[in-house]
Parts: C-alpha cells; sequence; structure tokens
C-alpha cells in the first residue's frame, strides 16, 4: 500500500473508532492528516466518520484549496491549518464530541487538575478554548491560544481537538481527554478528588523522555505567570496544572476549588467554610461521643 493509501485507511479506521466509541454522532467530528511536506488528507464534509471509505477523502494543500477528491473538505477545515501553520512538528489533527469531555466544556470546567500520571506524562493539562462559532473564522483563533502549548484542548460549548505526531497518536490523546474526563466526574461525583503533589508532577514529567514522550510546553512556573495566561489574548507557552506543593506527600487528600483560588492553604480563621447538613451532623454526633 502507497503511503497516501495507508493514510486514507487509518483516516477510515479511526473515523469508526470515533464512532464506535459514541465520540461522534451523525456527521460530526473531523480528522486530517499531513501528507508530504505540502499537502494534507483530510475527511470531507457531511459524512459519517462510521461509515466512510478512503475514496472519499480530500486531499488538499496548506491553504486549504482542494487537489484531489469528489466531496468538499470538512467544515473545520479553517481550525486543521491553522493547528499546521503553529505546529509544524504535528502530522495529524483530530476533532470529536466526546460525550463527558464536552461536558467539561460545556461546564466550563478545564480538566487542568494533577489527577492522573498518565494524563501528566503525555497530555499534561487540557484547557478550553473559547467558545467560536463552528466552522468559521474564530475557531482557528481560539484554538491558536493554546495550540503551541497543548496537544489536546476542549473546545468550549463544542467539542475536543488533539494532535499528534502520527494519526494514531492523535486519536490516542483524544481516547485520554476522554477517559480523564470520565474519571474526574466520577471522583467529583464521590466528592473528593486527592491532587498529585507538584514535586511528583515534576518526577513524571521528567520521565517524558526515557518513554520518548515529547511535550509542547512546561508548567508555568509562577501563580502570576499561570494568571497572565488565563488573562491574555496572547498564546499560552506553558501549561496550567493545578499540583498543590505536597512538603514530602506525593498525594495532597481532598482538593477542592478552581485555578487561582490558593485551593491547597487551610483557611484563615476569619474565613467562612461550608459544611453539608451530613458533615455537620458528623461532627456535632463526634463531639457528642467525645463528651461520654
Ligand atoms: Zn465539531
Amino acid at each position: 500500500m502507497s503511503g497516501e493509501s495507508q493514510l486514507r485507511a487509518d483516516i477510515v479506521e479511526i473515523g469508526r473508532r470515533m464512532y464506535a466509541r459514541g465520540y461522534t454522532a451523525s456527521n460530526d467530528g473531523n480528522i486530517s492528516v499531513r501528507l508530504g511536506s505540502d499537502r494534507l488528507v483530510m475527511t470531507p464534509k457531511s459524512v459519517c466518520k462510521g461509515f466512510m471509505t478512503p475514496d472519499m477523502m480530500c486531499v488538499t494543500d496548506l491553504d486549504g484549496r482542494k487537489l484531489q477528491g469528489d466531496r468538499d473538505p470538512s467544515s473545520e477545515m479553517l481550525m486543521h491549518l491553522e493547528v499546521y501553520r503553529q505546529r509544524p512538528d504535528v502530522q495529524a489533527v483530530v476533532h470529536a464530541h466526546p460525550p463527558i469531555a464536552t461536558g467539561f466544556a460545556v461546564a466550563g470546567i478545564p480538566l487542568d487538575r494533577a489527577v492522573l500520571a498518565e494524563v501528566l506524562t503525555t497530555l499534561g493539562s487540557v484547557p478550553i478554548a473559547e467558545y467560536a462559532t463552528p466552522s468559521t473564522r474564530e475557531l482557528p483563533e481560539a484554538v491558536r491560544k493554546y495550540i503551541k502549548a497543548h496537544d489536546g484542548m476542549l473546545l468550549a460549548n463544542h467539542g475536543a481537538l488533539t494532535v499528534g505526531g502520527d494519526l494514531y497518536a492523535a486519536y490516542y490523546k483524544m481516547e485520554t481527554i476522554e477517559h480523564f474526563a470520565k474519571i474526574s466526574l466520577v471522583a467529583r461525583l464521590l466528592g473528593r478528588e486527592n491532587l498529585i503533589a507538584r514535586e511528583e508532577v515534576d518526577r513524571l514529567q521528567g520521565l517524558r523522555g526515557t518513554y520518548g514522550i515529547k511535550a509542547p510546553a512546561p508548567i508555568c512556573a509562577d501563580p502570576s505567570e499561570v494568571l497572565s495566561v488565563l488573562d491574555s489574548s496572547d498564546p499560552a507557552m506553558c501549561q496550567v496544572v493545578q499540583a498543590p506543593a505536597g512538603g514530602g506527600q506525593r498525594l495532597v487528600p481532598n482538593i477542592h476549588g478552581h485555578a487561582g483560588d490558593g485551593a491547597s492553604k487551610p483557611p484563615a480563621e476569619s474565613e467562612e467554610i461550608r459544611l453539608t447538613y451530613r458533615e455537620l451532623s458528623a461532627l456535632i454526633e463526634d463531639a457528642i461521643r467525645n463528651l461520654r
């Protein structure tokens, strides 16, 4: 099989897997891969990714001009082109709407807490690109802010985007994001989420070289850098990962809260704390037991 035939077959296979796993419904999602230095093979507009055939694919140049194919290229082609422009190292781009990760994107909750070693070594954090109307020029603009420093991101009220050194690498990152979202959701439903301490995160990311994982960017070093990344419209050059100092512990228990709220420090004496009725009852019961 020639290089191009293999890439077309790989896109068909990945589309089938995405559809089978429920990452796309109907005609959602799109996939592209570099073909040599100046062309792309891309899924066409308006087809279900679960039922594609190799002959359906479009070949375009890096400006999106169609060179080959009976159908028009994906409606999200502009987003794909922007990724290839910003990331010469990226060989493939995958976009889908996996439901749990997209739920986080709808809730406006980034997947940026240090909770899974596997995610910290591969993706680091998964931010949310600002809402943009699908298929318009707004979407590549929103993606541009994060793509230099991240291999995966959520798209607000839309879906997720992953990139990689080959098609399967980009696709596996989509699987990792959805799996990460599922586990995060369960932990939050269970009411506690222990975080991996910053020192352990550094150790895990230090192992990337050993596994041959190329990380796009380091973790932002200080809090002011984190805030400037979140607030400015400049592209992020580092990653925001919520990993509190462990003080010798590798896991930091029961952290609640969001970026920048100092979740790892205990509340000051004058600060309000909130308890559920059950927690309050347990405290009272405990106090009574101690009185006896
Ligand atoms: Zn989409």
